[in-house]
């Protein structure tokens, strides 16, 4: 019996991560849940997945701002599985306002969580991907990785931080048959996104219905919400032995964002 692939997915209990982690489960993965809370239904997630597709799934919480936290959840996978295969860094946070008036606490846990916890996990999963001579690193940047937009400094100064880890790491590890890839949605009609909404709502003095058309779609040129399918199933592709020399790069998926 060959040995199953492990994989962690940061911030996997909702919208992307939780799409992800459902996806490379279904590829065979066993898959570690993580969230920063300790509940029934954090833990009843990864029951599911378990049972949905014949893997392990084990729930594991860990708070992304903290350091040490994100640093512990890759070793206490590899303790639980044996190895680390896959790393996707996907927990984030969002708040928007004016520069000026930019809560410093949530600029904070803002580059904390949606930044620097990708360079703790990676740090932490790299001598495990070393040693087995393979590895997948998959960073979920955003659009706003490639792009700015107003009132999110903290978003867009983060997610552009996390493409340069991505190339970094990516060169840094060619050698060892570890990749390091970034995949940039546009909006995705998520919790985080739904969100937003009541922000934009203040920032642009606009209802709901014309935030979404005039605010969010309206840069996102096929005027539809990418789903978390079509993000999921791009993170299996650069988990997968096609991507081999796929490597520090990034796949944006924003109907068209970025052309323009
Ligand atoms: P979401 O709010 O649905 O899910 C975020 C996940 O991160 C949740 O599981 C949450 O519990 C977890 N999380 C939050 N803080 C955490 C912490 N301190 N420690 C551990 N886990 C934590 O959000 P989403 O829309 O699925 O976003 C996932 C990622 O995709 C984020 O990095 C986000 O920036 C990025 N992204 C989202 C969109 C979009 O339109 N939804 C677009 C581009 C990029």
């Amino acid at each position: 019996m060959t040995a199953r692939k492990t994989a962690i997915v940061t911030g996997s209990t909702s919208g992307i991560g939780l799409a992800i982690a459902r996806a490379l489960a279904a590829e065979g993965c066993n898959i570690v849940v993580n969230s920063f809370s300790d509940t029934e239904s954090d833990h009843a997630i990864a029951k599911e997945i378990a049972a949905d597709h014949e893997v392990e799934a084990v729930y594991m919480q860990a708070d992304m701002s903290k350091p040490a936290e994100c640093r512990s959840l890759v070793a206490k996978a590899a303790e639980r599985f044996g190895s680390v295969d896959v790393l996707v860094n996907n927990a984030g946070i969002q708040y928007v306002a004016p520069v000026e008036d930019f809560p410093m606490e949530k600029w904070d846990a803002i580059i904390a969580i949606n930044l620097s916890s990708a360079f703790h996990t990676i740090a932490a999963a790299i001598p495990f991907m070393k040693k087995q001579g393979k590895g997948r690193i998959v960073n979920i940047a955003s659009v706003h990785g490639l792009v700015a937009s107003p009132f999110k400094s903290a978003y867009v100064s983060a997610k552009h931080g996390i493409l340069g880890l991505t190339k970094t790491v990516a060169l840094e590890l060619a050698t060892f048959g570890i990749t390091c890839n970034a995949i940039c949605p546009g909006y995705v009609l998520t919790p985080l996104v739904e969100g937003q909404i009541p922000d934009q709502m203040k920032a642009h003095k606009m209802d709901r219905e014309t935030v979404v058309r005039e605010v969010m779609l309206e840069k996102q040129p096929t005027k539809e919400f990418v789903t978390v399918g079509q993000i999921s199933a791009a993170a299996v592709f650069l988990c997968s032995d096609a991507a081999a020399q796929i490597n520090g790069t990034h796949l944006s998926i924003d109907g068209g964002w970025t052309a323009a």
